[in-house]
């Protein structure tokens, strides 16, 4: 293929394209209509849905967007719940730590809500889940593990492991320490007695009468065996698969085309493949993505979860800029942090005023683009996401430290004679003024200092002062010119006078252009200013 593409959704698109045929060509995908291309997300319900499980669910349907736009093809997502996986370890932030210490080990699916509003854990955190996913218009399909095994959904693939037992031991084992291999296996029976799947061991299996063998006889951390032996049948519910083989029985079962997870789960999603080999299926294509870092620059994991919460963000900024945001090369490690949101606001108003340029002078919406992924409903409705004023976040942010004040309609004052067009992109500034107005307050007003300059920058401060006071131009480049001036002429140095300018205007060490600044503020309107701050000393 020749074709060149900016975004990497449709890269790969085009990679599962190339999984598909042999060509390359969208045109040659040999697959019917009502069989749709098969995309899947997989979510822990240990814990509550974030950031990170928005960031894997959006990304996946950005590449199925892009697959459906390069192909024509239909797809379908499916989004997984593991609640057969067991209670590992008592969670953080959740009640009744006692009746959760003695489920450890068993399966989420068979632990008690500890809110006592669903009927179990795992039910709890998939409802959680689902409310979050239909909350972002999310498309998808919902299926639990525990449903799939009890329903007879995995059965066939359960069978075909338990028919390829050393083969498929023979993927895993020498990846283990020597004191594991022989006791590794891909089943974890559910203890008839106790019934936790974290204690059993296999002992057996029996591939004439599809059961195995097992004993209880293991005590990870913190759990208690209750060495019941017993024989099982490995379909029905009673047996599930171990980690890496129950994505690869998934891939197996549905016929998975693709899937993305973190940077941490490349080897596991190898292995996986690996396996679903063995079972005579074909692996997905594949994309891993890096993780969020927080604030000091560690990894924030898919399961933990710390690090900014989705309403913390939206409490400073517009749903479509944290969209933004993860859209930008999921390869590259990124720190997830408040630090990162008036600038995430600002380039994803750029990206909407390049696309409302680039819809206006093409026939359709053009499709290569951030926009047309982050803001798809209002692409899909007609209703085409554009920029006309040049009013941004950080400019805002300025405005209300120039002025101390959260009052909007002296703020939306200044922003109309700065620029016309703002009231034309009201539907976008108003909820960013909100935002703005909350992130001053938060952030920005309690490192503030107003500070007066000193004798060694007050002299190029009143010099600069005069400059304005005598000026009745308009041009940010002109007051640029007359604020280097005055700096160059300080006996602080040039650094040392915009700093004193920013402490003297907005009470802190760094600030946007000074001349653009200005032209924003007012010029009459910054004399006052230095005039006031000057003489409240
Ligand atoms: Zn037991």
């Amino acid at each position: 293929m020749t074709v060149q593409y900016d975004t990497w959704p449709f890269h790969e698109a085009q990679a599962i394209v190339d999984r598909l045929t042999d060509s390359g060509d969208p045109s040659d995908i040999d697959r019917s209509e009502d069989d749709p291309v098969i995309f899947e997300t997989g979510f822990g319900p240990s814990g509550l849905p974030h950031i990170g499980t928005f960031a894997e669910v959006a990304r996946t349907t950005w590449v199925q967007r892009a697959f459906e736009e390069l192909t024509g093809h239909p797809t379908k997502l499916i989004v997984f719940s593991d609640d057969m996986d067991g209670l590992r370890k008592v969670p953080e932030n959740v009640p009744k730590d006692d009746m959760l210490l003695e489920n450890l080990g068993r399966p989420l699916c068979d632990v008690p809500d500890p809110f006592e509003e669903e009927e179990s854990f795992s039910a709890y955190m998939n409802a959680r889940l689902r409310e979050f996913l239909e909350t972002f218009g999310f498309d998808y399909e919902f299926r639990s593990s525990q449903d799939q095994y009890h329903d007879g959904v995995f059965d066939d693939g359960l069978e075909r492991i338990l028919e390829h037992y050393e083969e498929v031991r023979q993927v895993i084992v020498p990846t283990l320490r020597e004191w594991r291999r022989d006791r590794w296996s891909p089943f974890f029976p559910k203890c008839e007695n106790c019934g936790k799947v974290y204690t059993t061991r296999v002992t057996d299996v029996h591939p004439d009468d599809g059961t195995i063998s097992y004993v209880c006889d293991n005590e990870p951390k913190g759990m208690v065996c209750c060495e019941h032996e017993g024989r099982v049948a490995v379909t029905g519910g009673q047996v599930k698969v171990g980690w890496k083989v129950d994505w690869a029985l998934r891939w197996y079962t549905f016929g998975v085309d693709y899937e993305m997870y973190g940077k941490d789960l490349i080897e596991s999603a190898d292995l996986s493949g690996d396996i679903v080999e063995v079972l005579g299926g074909d692996p997905p294509a594949g994309f891993f993505y890096e993780m969020f870092l927080d604030e000091d620059g560690k990894k924030i994991s898919k399961s933990v979860g710390t690090g900014l919460t989705i309403d913390e963000w939206l409490a400073y900024g517009p749903l479509e800029s944290l969209g933004w945001f993860i859209f930008q090369n999921p390869q590259k490690a990124t720190k997830l942090h408040f630090d990162v949101i008036p600038d995430s606001v600002d380039k994803w108003l750029e990206d909407r005023r390049d696309y409302g340029r680039a819809a206006a002078e093409s026939d359709a919406p053009p499709a290569d683009h951030s926009i047309w992924f982050v803001e798809r409903d209002s692409v899909d409705a007609g209703d085409i996401p554009s920029m006309d004023s040049e009013v941004d976040y950080s400019m805002i942010l300025n405005l209300v430290g120039a002025l101390n004040t959260d009052d909007r309609d002296m703020l939306w004052n200044y922003l109309t004679r700065y620029d016309e067009d703002a009231r034309g992109d009201e539907d976008v500034i108003e909820p960013m003024l909100d935002g703005a107005l909350q992130y001053y307050r938060d952030f920005i007003l309690p490192t503030k200092e107003y500070r007066t300059p000193g004798p060694d920058t007050l002299p190029a401060v009143r010099q600069f002062r005069d400059f304005l006071a005598d000026y009745d131009g308009e041009s940010a480049e002109e007051i640029q010119e007359a604020a280097y001036e005055a700096g160059k002429s300080s006996d602080a140095g040039l650094g040392d006078w915009f700093q004193a300018m920013y402490r003297l205007l907005l009470g802190q060490d760094r600030g946007p252009r000074l001349g653009t600044f200005v032209e924003m503020f007012g010029v009459s309107e910054t004399v006052e200013t230095i005039d006031e701050r000057l003489s409240d000393d």
